[in-house]
Formats: C-alpha cells, structure tokens, sequence
C-alpha cells in the first residue's frame, strides 16, 4: 500500500520544485523520501499515516519549547482576533524591540524582518554603506541565508547539495564576498592585509552550526574582534540559531565578544516567520527613514509574530530554560557517548548546551574541511535505523540536532536506547 506522505510526495513534486520549499527538506543526503507532517505536540510529530517521531529538528531551532506549546498557540490565538496584520506601528514591536536590547547588550537599536536571510542581508547592506567599503568576509561553511553575497561557501542546504555556491550569483558579486577556513587566525590577519580598507564587515556564526556543529578555538572570536576593529571593519555575528539559544544572550554572552551588528531569527518567531537585526545606534541611525539605507517590509513587525516570539521568549526565561535545556543535553551527551563507546566506530560527538551533532569522523572538528571527512553513507544508514524506530535527526550530517524543553528524561532515555540500538547496527 503506498503510504499518503509517498502520494502527497509525488504530487508536490510535480507542482513545487524537488517536492519542497526548501532543499534540504528533500532527504536528497540520506536518501529515501521526505514524509509530510500531520501535528506535532511536545517533543513528538506526527506524520499524515500516523507514524510518531521524536523530533530533534524541531523546525530547524524556532521551536524551543517543543511543537505547539499553549503560552505560544494561546498569544497568537488572541492576537488573531485583533487583527492578523496592519502596517501600522503595533506595541509588541517596541515591546520586542525592548526585550532584545536588554538580552543582547550589543543591540542598542533593532529592526524587525520576516526571515533570517533578510536579517543578514540587511546587516550587509548597513555594513557597506557605514563603512563605504564592498568586501564582505565569511567563513567557509558558516550559513547565513541565501542572498547573492552570502551563498559562497556556504552550509546547510547548500553544503547537502554539493554546490557550496549558487547558480545565478553573479562572479561580480561573488568577487567581493572572501571566504576563509573558520578557526585560522593567521589566514585572516593575511586577509585584512591583503584587501585593506576593502573590508565592509565580517560575518560569521559565532557558534558554526550549519555544516554540522564545531566550536570556536579559544580567542578565535576575540581576534576576529580585534582584527575587526583594527582595520575599521564591521563585525556581525549571524546569531540566528545561537540567538536565545545557547544563553539568554546568545553566543556573544557565552563567549564575551561584542559585535557591532548581530542578526537573529528562528527562535525569536515562535515558530513564525521572523527575523531581526540591530547592533549600534550610529550605524542602526543608517537606515531608511532616518538615514540613507533603505530597507523596509510589509509584514515587519507583524502583530501575530510579535506575540508568538515574546510568549516563547518569556515562557523561555520563566521556566530558566537554558538550565533545564543544558541538563536534558548533557543527558543526551551521556548515552550518545556511551552508545559511540559501545559500537567502537570513528564518532565525534559535539554538544553546546541544547545543540548537538554527530559527526561519523575522527576528531578533531573544527572547521568546514574536518566535518567534510564525515562517512556520510554511515551517516544516511543510521539516519534511517533511527527514523524506522521513531527518533527524526536532521536528514543530513551536515545540521545540528535541538533539544527542546519539551523533551523530557523518558524521551531522551529512549532516544538513547535506539542511538546505541542504531550505532551497533552499522
Ligand atoms: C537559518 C539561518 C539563516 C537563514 O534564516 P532563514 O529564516 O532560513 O532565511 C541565516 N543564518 C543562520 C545562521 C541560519 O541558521
């Protein structure tokens, strides 16, 4: 019998480009086909023939209180029924506003998009303009939405699909954007050398968590820092996963750098389609209609999405989230690695409170070019032993696992039961 997610799949692909609005969605890296989701609750989902999952995508980060949490689904539900949408300043949005400036002491003006794309798209444009300079420097790997100067080396999707770099960038565009190994400081001293007083800005996940999960070497961000300020470039961190992530002020509170302009996304949505950047006043003074960067959106601001990212963010910080994020982590971390301990196979498992990832390669991994080592046939076996027993990793070796607040010891037990059950398998 062919399940309704094959059916439903095959019609997508005849009217939605590869099936999906978004390519990773595909399964193109682990092979098989993508099924179609009915409801999610908690911790769990459930596709259209009933099949139950414990998610680890959770939306790709937004959803950190797990799928459909009531402080959520209540604040939209209310905000509904005042109207879905004005173009009109509503008070949510300088209620936001507020909250992210007190969060993230970077940001002392912030503006309100609908995605994280336009969130860093937009932090270019302002970094160029402030600067009068083209160059944009990012790192190899690092994801930062699909706009024409970022979509160079990127990860992600773009990483899965094995073209780093889109079709349809113009060379001319992708001759300003220098794209550097994350974690080498002597090649990035070489490059302010080599382009000075060319260099707009430098963009970068704090945490890189978008072709799989690595860290910053120790003083790595606070060189990009003073390289930065040195040579009178912007520093930008795309804090769209990390931001409310990984600590109440994302990855600049944990590490201690401040950037100049910081993007944010998934989380602050509620599972809406948001995103914000802000940073400096002098350089957020830039734009449109106070300054000369234009940049503007119909939806921004939306009242709905106001509501659903301040009752996730709220709720976030009621419950000290991070703690009990940190804890189900480490628990995950502990039967992850006994589970790799137990089948003897060349695993590095990374963790940063609620995000993970597990690398089928020896360590260390520290940039693009040591997770590129992965066995990603390994990686596909063992993606599809956990889906068949109900666990949903991330289809590609090259994303990162969430936890949410949801997820409770039961489940990440389980979970850990068919981690090892899986491990030992392949
Ligand atoms: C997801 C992501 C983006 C893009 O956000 P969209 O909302 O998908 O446009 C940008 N930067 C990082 C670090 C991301 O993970």
């Amino acid at each position: 019998m062919t399940s309704r997610s094959t059916e439903l799949f095959a019609h997508a692909q005849k009217r939605i480009p590869g099936g999906v609005n978004s390519p990773v969605r595909a399964f193109r890296n682990v092979g098989g086909e993508a099924f179609f989701v009915a409801r999610g609750e908690g911790a769990r989902i459930w596709d259209v023939d009933e099949n139950e999952y414990i998610d680890y995508v959770g939306s790709w980060g937004p959803a950190i209180l797990g799928h459909a949490p009531e402080v959520v689904v209540d604040a939209v539900r209310d905000a509904a029924t005042r109207g879905l949408s004005f173009g009109i300043p509503n008070p949510l949005e300088v209620e936001m506003a507020e909250l992210i400036c007190n969060w993230m002491p970077s940001i002392e003006k912030v503006r309100m998009v609908n995605s994280g794309t336009e969130a860093t798209m937009s932090c270019i444009r302002l970094a160029r303009a402030f600067t009068g300079r083209d160059k944009i420097l990012k790192f190899d790997g690092c994801y930062h939405g699909h706009a024409d100067t970022l979509l160079v080396k990127a990860g992600s999707g773009a990483l899965t699909h094995g073209r780093p770099s889109s079709a349809g960038v113009p060379s001319a565009f992708a001759d300003l954007t220098i794209s550097l190994p994350f974690n080498n400081a002597e090649l990035l001293r070489r490059a302010f050398q080599e382009n000075k007083n060319e260099i707009a800005a430098v963009i970068v996940e704090p945490i890189p968590a978008n072709a799989g999960l690595y860290f910053p070497r120790e003083n790595f961000l606070s060189i990009l820092r003073e390289e930065c300020t040195g040579n009178n470039a912007l520093l930008i961190f795309d804090e769209v996963i990390t931001g409310f992530r990984v600590a109440r002020g994302g990855a600049q509170e944990v590490y201690r750098v401040k950037p100049d302009l910081t993007s944010l996304g998934k989380i602050i949505g509620g599972g809406l389609p948001v995103g914000a950047f802000g940073g400096r006043a002098e350089i957020m003074d830039q734009l449109s209609p106070d300054g000369p960067v234009y940049q503007a959106g119909t939806l921004s601001g939306n009242p709905i999405a106001m509501a659903a990212g301040l009752a996730q963010l709220r709720e976030l910080e009621r419950i000290d989230g991070w703690k009990l994020l940190d804890k189900s982590g480490a628990q995950l971390e502990a039967l992850a690695r006994d589970a790799i301990k137990n089948a003897n196979i060349d695993i590095t498992f990374h963790r940063l409170g609620s995000m993970f990832c597990l690398f089928f390669a020896a360590a260390p991994i520290v940039d693009l070019a040591s997770a590129q080592r992965s066995d990603l046939k390994m990686f596909a076996s063992f993606f599809h032993v956990c889906l068949k027993r109900g666990v949903y990793f991330a289809p590609s070796q090259f994303e990162t696992g969430f936890i949410s607040a949801a997820h409770t010891a039961g489940d990440i037990e389980q979970t850990g039961a068919i981690v090892r059950e899986a491990l030992a398998k392949l």
